[in-house]
């Protein structure tokens, strides 16, 4: 790869999981288990239970980013129950955007996504971009090009310059392996995070922008599996639902995600930009 290595990211999507009262208390469980030097750690817990967690991170584990799980695509009006970008200031500075359970759930198209990109990057929030095929899309061979009109649809509009300095993280999700227990393999998921960083250059990104954008796999990650995805040199960590609820999970998934970031360098990287910052 060229220029600079690309950031090894863990994220927790805890879904509809954990309240206000016991959000906290695992945050600081999972903080104080997972430093583990030059890996970036996300937790993504529900909307009311942000909060919480930001105030339990940041006594114990200011590193660790908060995300959302969701945003709306528009910035204020009458949406019963949704939560708009400006409302998150101050609560996460990272968001998961289309993932397939709000595909499936929500009805949540491409055009949607994009334009809830348009909102988390006006918002400075980081994005985690979720794309990936159903069973039968792979068993029919299309999941490239599922991927690809995801991708397109998704970054439709936004310019390359917006994307790269708002850190755009994709996370190929296989639809079918998430929740299920069943994951892709490795070697899968890497020629799809290679055809995403395809995908990227077809949407007119440099190949150096797409080279730079970190591609996360998720689907049934879990400590046992995660040295399998992270053993690709296309794949920059995961995206992990269940297991992420599961400290002793999570503190197997970041150690083995910090074997990945010394190799590639990024432990000494974190030190030295510290050091600058100080
Ligand atoms: C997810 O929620 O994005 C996910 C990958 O879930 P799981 O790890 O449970 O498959």
């Amino acid at each position: 790869m060229i220029g600079r290595m690309r950031d090894v990211i863990v994220a927790a999507n805890w879904k509809m999981h954990t309240t206000p009262a016991d959000a906290g208390d695992l945050a600081r469980t999972i903080g104080a288990r997972t430093r583990v030097p030059g890996v970036v750690r996300v937790i993504c817990p529900p909307f009311v239970c942000l909060a919480a967690v930001r105030d339990a991170l940041a006594e114990d584990d200011p590193g660790v980013g908060v995300g959302a799980q969701n945003v709306h695509h528009e910035l204020q009006g009458a949406y019963t129950g949704e939560v708009s970008a400006p409302m998150l200031a101050g609560l996460a500075t990272w968001v998961i955007v289309g993932h397939s359970e709000r595909r499936r759930d929500a009805g949540e198209t491409d055009e949607i996504i994009a334009r809830k990109l348009t909102r988390a990057f006006d918002a400075g929030l980081r994005p985690i971009l979720c794309v990936g095929e159903q069973l039968a899309e792979r068993e029919a061979g299309d999941q490239e090009d599922v991927v690809d009109r995801q991708l397109r649809g998704a970054l439709a509009g936004h310019p390359s310059d917006v994307v790269r300095s708002t850190g755009l993280v994709i996370a190929y999700e296989p639809v079918w392996a998430i929740g299920t227990g069943r994951n892709a393999s490795g070697r899968d998921a890497a020629a799809m995070t290679d055809a995403i960083r395809a995908s990227l250059e077809g949407v007119g990104h440099s190949q150096a922008d797409a080279d730079a954008t970190p591609v996360l796999y998720g689907g049934s990650v879990t400590s046992a599996n995660i040295g399998e995805f992270l053993a690709e040199p296309s794949i920059d960590g995961a995206l992990v639902g269940g297991a992420s609820l599961k400290p002793d999970e999570m503190a197997g998934i970041v150690a083995r995600a910090g074997v990945t970031a010394a190799a590639r360098g990024m432990v000494e990287r974190s030190a030295a930009e510290r050091g600058a910052g100080e």
